[in-house]
């Protein structure tokens, strides 16, 4: 894949962050493993997603340092590129303060499993990860500790907001779709009540199913089976 199309598809995929909801002013970002190299490409920092072009997408190495572009990568590039050196399965990261998740993350309070739509995509809870300041390695060792104890491709940062992976960066957005979507329902749930937790054992069955036999393979996004 040609440096230039990821270029594209990075910016493409920001306006999906925007058309979900996800992200205001410049606070999200997504970002791409360019197959075959140890190279990434990301949202520049601080640019509105309205003025974002394939060509203002900014190429780093793996451990951040900008390779080309016109603009600063972004601020969250350090964390982007430690998951990528620590986890070479992942070839898209998203991060995001949607409002739902975030204010899971504000309580440190992981998003429990009970809906079936969080069995399929995130076979369990969306775990929260540490406290970190941005700028080192603290949030990306805080992603990739966390969730390599579980199946989610999300993992709630506490008190900042939502990183998520997947195989392409198409998954990782989609992961952080959903992340909004079944916080704010669960939200909900616990506004009016209890919500009832699944059996893990169907919870099991429900992630097996959508991971492996659900949809059209020859389409598959590319989400990730661990
Ligand atoms: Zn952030």
């Amino acid at each position: 894949m040609s440096l230039q199309l990821v270029r594209r598809q990075v910016c493409e995929l920001h306006a999906e962050l925007v058309r979900y909801g996800l992200v205001v002013w410049t606070a999200g970002n997504v970002s791409a493993r360019v197959p075959g190299e140890d190279l990434m490409v990301i949202k520049p920092s601080g640019v509105g997603y309205e003025e974002l072009t394939p060509e203002a997408m900014v190429v780093c190495d793996l451990d951040g340092n900008l390779v080309a572009g016109d603009y600063a990568p972004s601020s969250d590039t350090a964390a982007h590129a430690y998951v990528y050196r620590h986890r070479p399965d992942v070839g898209g990261v998203v991060h995001t303060h949607s409002t739902y998740a975030s204010a899971w993350a504000a309580r440190g309070e992981p998003v429990p499993c009970v809906l079936t739509a969080m069995a399929d995509e995130f076979g369990g809870e969306i775990p929260v990860g540490p406290f970190a300041l941005i700028g080192g390695d603290d949030i990306g060792r805080g992603i990739v500790e966390t969730l390599d104890g579980h199946r989610s491709p999300a993992v709630l940062m506490r008190n900042h907001g939502v990183f998520t992976i997947g195989r392409t960066a198409k998954a990782a957005v989609k992961a952080a779709v959903m992340t909004e979507d079944v916080a704010r329902t669960v939200h909900l749930a616990r506004a009016y009540g209890e919500p009832v937790p699944i059996d893990g054992k169907d919870v099991d069955a429900l992630y097996d199913r959508y991971q492996n036999v659900y949809g059209q393979r020859s389409t598959t996004d590319g989400a990730i089976v661990r």
